[in-house]
């Protein structure tokens, strides 16, 4: 069953479907990363801290992982 709904990347504003998007709520990987970047730069408040480095690294990991764990139940 093919589902759609239109959205509007809140990166780059490009209309697309929803439901073939893997990085949604973004359109495509790129904005994705561009609003990962965003956001870890406002997490880094203190640089001189590696181990926060290191969490965030951790936290993408948990997020990729959880999309596919997503995707993965939409397919079956
Ligand atoms: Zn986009």
């Amino acid at each position: 069953m093919n589902k759609i709904l239109k959205v509007k990347c809140p990166q780059c504003d490009i209309e697309f479907n929803y439901y073939n998007s893997l990085f949604r709520p973004f359109c495509c990987e790129k904005c994705k990363m561009i609003d990962l970047g965003h956001w870890f730069q406002e997490t880094y408040t203190v640089p001189s801290k590696p181990s926060s480095i290191e969490e965030a690294q951790e936290l993408i990991k948990e997020v990729e992982k959880f999309q596919q764990e997503q995707s993965n139940n939409e397919e079956n």
